[in-house]
């Protein structure tokens, strides 16, 4: 499902739920602006909100010193 934003002859704005960009074609001119009825529609121009929610790197653990470390619970203790 695809949110497009459409704007019609006069102005309005609003949101239609498609399956695809086919199904926007195919019912493009049978779509009725819910302000004014208008059935001259086009697809807004949309300010993209994707991009900011960047995946945070998973940072990998910190890699232990296995000649100097100091902590009780480390695995490599036992090494040592
Ligand atoms: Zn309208």
């Amino acid at each position: 499902m695809i949110l497009y934003a459409l704007r019609c002859d006069c102005g309005h704005e609003f949101d239609e739920w498609f399956d695809n960009m086919a199904d926007y074609d195919a019912r493009k001119g049978a779509i009725a602006c819910p302000s004014c009825g208008g059935t001259k529609v086009e697809k807004a121009i949309m300010a993209p909100s994707v991009g900011k929610a960047r995946a945070a790197a998973a940072a990998p653990p910190p890699a232990c010193n296995p000649a100097g470390c100091s902590n009780a619970g480390c695995p490599m203790a036992q090494f040592m």
